[in-house]
């Protein structure tokens, strides 16, 4: 099972194992938004449970580049 959340999940002194600071300045808002895969014997990543609801808005894709996962 893998499972990722929102780069704004938990409060900064939260110990959440999916997410490590990326700075200093305290950007989360205890979003709860994840998606949870179950791979299965051949490989196949399968959605096995999500929430998309964020607490925040959503940066626009002008702005895409500056979030730490790109
Ligand atoms: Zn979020």
């Amino acid at each position: 099972m893998h499972q990722f959340c929102c780069w704004k999940a938990g409060f900064k002194q939260d110990k959440c194992q999916y997410h490590k600071d990326h700075t200093n300045v305290d950007v989360r808002t205890g979003c709860k938004a994840f998606v949870q895969f179950h791979i299965d014997e051949d490989g196949k990543w399968i959605v096995t449970r999500h929430d998309t609801e964020h607490n925040h808005a959503l940066h626009s894709p002008s702005k895409q580049h500056l979030l730490p996962s790109h």
